[in-house]
Parts: structure tokens; C-alpha cells; sequence
């Protein structure tokens, strides 16, 4: 999916080009301000960025500067947004290397003629440069964070490594019922190192099997003592990735860490993402149905965001549904998502499973799902994912969901 970063500092009109670029499938980034904006292109190198010429601290200017300085931003497209008063300013902006511009108010034709001629120009130029090199050029960033993964993994620093616990909430009694475990990379040098960056490449490299070795081992012995403090009903859940559903022994590993850990096999939860079961589904209901008769819940996460196919869904021996963050964003004043979500919901229920809900944010988001009977909710409006003592504290804490207002 081609990801595209919107850097605007007027709420409406950030909305409106995100609305509009999410009805064409694009994955949408949002920020707020140049400085934002800055980090999430390092962090989540998109395809292609719009920003705004004129916004307080870091401007347009300022932002397509510094990216055209990091060598891991310096060639995404950029097309600057100018109000029409600003438009002699677009030569600034084009002599910086703005890819293009566009005048401020300009039409939904206009605003994806210019997207697309960017990115078909940049598949050219990739082309060009694949078949003059013929091998995979990771950018100089990308090389140095492989060379520290291999590093730490061959050296077996796993101290760098840190699991968050992010609480998932029953959405009618508001109690903490469990938690996905979220992985974070610390490297001394490159700083807090996210998922999103860190699993693609592990995933490249191979590495990803030692590193999720260590995650499973981790949450297990994370479980086994906030059961032993007297928590036993918290069901905590792990990513899962496709290199290691592929593992020939998977579900036997799985079954040894809970033997070793004296676990109850329910207690763990593995999320998978329809992307990585069907590319090859029999292969995978295979390892799930061995997984799933030892006990232990299967979750597909991100629901709606992948293949969704429905007639698959009732083959799986799943439990649980996670809605994908992109439905339940502004759900309350989105027609289309709300229908997608309520009917998500409903075939849910009609398939015995238990529904969450990602990525919930906002007192709105929640009223609806609860109006509409989802099950439980995972998001920033309760609670960020948190180190295992912040989240260990929430839980003594009985920290419980807000319902006064919903
Ligand atoms: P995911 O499994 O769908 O995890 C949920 C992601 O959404 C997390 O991002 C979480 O921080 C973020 N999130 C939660 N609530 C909100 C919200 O209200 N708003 C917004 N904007 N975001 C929210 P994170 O931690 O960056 O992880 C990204 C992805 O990386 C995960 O998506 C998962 O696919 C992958 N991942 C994370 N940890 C692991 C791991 O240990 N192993 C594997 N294989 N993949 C992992
Ligand atoms: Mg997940
Ligand atoms: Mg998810």
C-alpha cells in the first residue's frame, strides 16, 4: 500500500486531504506540524509527502530542507501545499527540490493527478536504478540499523530490546482483561528504534526469528508473575510473524514455553494478520489448529486491513477479531466505516467470537462501539503501551475505561 505523509497545520484541510487519500486506498499519515511531521518521515519513510509552505516553527521550507539532508528521506516525493497569496513563494520551494506544488483550495482531481505522476515518475527512477545495479541498495541508515541488529543478536544484547504492554479493556464493565505486548528496540546509538521500522527488516534479514524467540520468552515469564501476583485472568498476546508461522516446529515451541513457564495455555494469545496466514492457508490452519487444541487463543489482527476473506474466517480456529485502527478512527462521523465496523461486529458475534476493537482514541469512538456492542477496546484513550512496571502499576491501580460520558 503506497503510504502518504500529510504535514498540515489547519485541522480541516489535513482532514480533508486524509479523507480523501484514504478513499483511494492510500495509507495516510498525519501531522500536525513540521516537527512532527520531520519525525514520522524518518521514522515511517513514506512514499510520498504533501506539506504546507506556511506553518509556525518548522515551515515547509524547513521540513523539505532537513529531509532532502537524511539520506533515508532525501528522495520521497515532496509536493509543498501553497495558499493562493503564498504562490510566489513556490519557487523557493521548487529551487529547495520540491517535486511540485499545488494552490490552496485545488480539487480532488487535482490533488491525485499530481500524487500520481509522482510516484509513477519514482517507480521509473527505481527501475532505472534497480536494473543498473541489479541488487537490493538499502539506504546508508537502513545498513547501519541492520549492521547494529546483527550486532546486538550475534552478541546476544538482548538488554536493547524492551517489550510494552499495552492494556486491552473489557468495553462494558471498563476492567483491564489483558494486554498485547508491543516491541521496542533501544539501541545506544540510533535511540528508541519502533516496529514499524525494526520487524520489516528483521523480517528481510532473518533476524526476526531470535528476536521473537525472545519476545515469546519474555511475555511468558512476564504472565507467569502477574498471574503469581494474583492477576490470573490476564490473558496477554504476541505478535506473531510470517517467518515464524512458517517454523516447522512452531507449535511445538509454543507449547514447551507454556509447559516451561507452568502456564495455563489460555492465558496467551498469538495475533496474527490474515497477510501472513494466507499465502499459504493450509500450511497455516494447520500449525493454528495444533496451537489452538493445546489451548492457547489465536487472534487476527488488523482485520479489514488485509485480504478479509470472509470465507476463509470460518475455517480458522480463531477467538478473536482486532478491528484495524484505520475503521474505528473518527467511526462517529464517518458513514462508510461505521457501517464496515457495525457489520464487522455483528458477523462476529454470529461467528462466536470476541471482537476488539484497535486503535480507539477519542471519547466518541468509544461511545459508538459500546452503543454497537463490540466487546473491548485497545487504544491511546485509555492507555499508551507502557513498560511492564507502568502497566503492572495500572493493574494494582484497578484502573478501569471512563464510562460516566458514554
Ligand atoms: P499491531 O499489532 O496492530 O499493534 C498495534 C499498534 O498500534 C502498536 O504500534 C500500537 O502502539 C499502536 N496503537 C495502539 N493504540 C493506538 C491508538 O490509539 N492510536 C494510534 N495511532 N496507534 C495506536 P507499534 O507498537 O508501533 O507496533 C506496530 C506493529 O509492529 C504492530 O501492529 C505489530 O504488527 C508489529 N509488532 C510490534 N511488536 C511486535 C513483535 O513483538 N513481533 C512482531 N512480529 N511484530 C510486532
Ligand atoms: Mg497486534
Ligand atoms: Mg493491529
Amino acid at each position: 500500500m503506497t503510504k502518504i505523509l500529510v504535514i498540515e497545520d489547519e485541522k480541516l484541510v489535513r482532514e480533508n486531504i486524509i479523507d480523501l487519500l484514504a478513499a483511494e486506498d492510500f495509507d495516510t499519515i498525519a501531522a500536525a506540524n513540521g516537527r512532527v511531521g520531520l519525525d514520522l518521515a524518518v521514522s515511517q519513510i513514506p512514499d510520498l509527502i504533501l506539506c504546507d509552505l506556511m506553518m509556525p516553527e518548522v515551515d515547509g521550507y524547513g521540513v523539505l530542507t532537513t529531509l532532502r539532508e537524511e539520506p533515508v528521506t532525501a528522495s520521497i516525493p515532496f509536493i509543498f501545499l501553497t495558499a493562493k497569496s503564498a504562490r510566489a513563494d513556490f519557487r523557493q520551494g521548487m529551487d529547495l527540490g520540491a517535486d511540485d506544488y499545488l494552490t490552496k483550495p485545488f480539487t480532488r482531481t487535482e490533488l491525485l493527478n499530481a500524487i500520481t505522476s509522482r510516484l509513477a515518475k519514482k517507480a521509473t527512477l527505481a527501475k532505472q536504478v534497480s536494473t543498473k545495479f541489479d541488487a537490493q541498495t538499502f539506504s546508508p541508515k537502513v545498513q547501519m540499523m541492520e549492521m547494529y541488529l546483527r550486532r546486538a543478536i550475534e552478541r546476544e544484547e538482548f538488554e536493547q530490546f524492551l517489550v510494552y504492554y499495552q492494556p486491552i479493556v473489557d468495553i462494558h464493565s471498563g476492567q483491564i482483561i489483558g494486554a498485547e505486548s508491543l516491541l521496542r528496540w533501544q539501541h545506544p546509538e540510533l535511540g528508541m528504534v519502533t516496529p514499524t521500522e525494526l520487524i520489516p527488516l528483521a523480517e528481510s534479514t532473518g533476524l526476526i526469528l531470535p528476536i521473537s524467540d525472545w519476545v515469546l520468552n519474555k511475555v511468558c515469564k512476564q504472565i507467569k508473575n502477574w498471574h503469581n501476583q494474583g492477576f490470573t485472568d490476564l490473558r496477554v498476546a504476541v505478535n506473531v510473524s510470517g517467518n515464524q508461522l512458517k517454523q516447522p516446529n512452531f507449535s511445538q515451541k509454543i507449547i514447551h514455553l507454556l509447559l516451561a513457564n507452568n502456564l495455563v495455555p489460555d492465558s496467551l494469545v498469538l495475533e496474527l494478520t490474515e497477510n501472513i496466514i494466507m499465502p499459504d492457508i493450509n500450511q497455516a490452519i494447520s500449525t493454528m489448529n495444533e496451537i489452538h487444541s493445546f489451548g492457547v487463543k489465536i487472534a487476527i489482527d488488523d482485520f479489514g486491513a488485509g485480504y478479509s476473506s470472509l470465507i476463509y474466517l470460518k475455517q480458522l480456529p480463531i477467538h478473536t477479531l482486532k478491528i484495524d485502527r484505520y475503521f474505528i478512527q473518527c467511526i462517529a462521523n464517518d458513514s462508510q466505516k461505521a457501517v464496515i465496523t457495525t457489520a464487522l461486529i455483528q458477523m462476529a458475534h454470529n461467528l462466536n467470537l470476541h471482537i476488539v476493537a484497535e486503535g480507539v482514541e477519542t471519547e466518541q469512538e468509544l461511545a459508538f462501539l459500546r452503543q454497537h456492542k463490540c466487546d473491548a477496546i485497545q487504544g491511546f484513550f485509555f492507555s499508551h503501551p507502557l513498560p511492564a512496571r507502568e502497566f503492572e502499576k495500572i493493574l494494582f491501580a484497578n484502573k478501569r475505561l471512563n464510562l460516566s460520558n458514554v
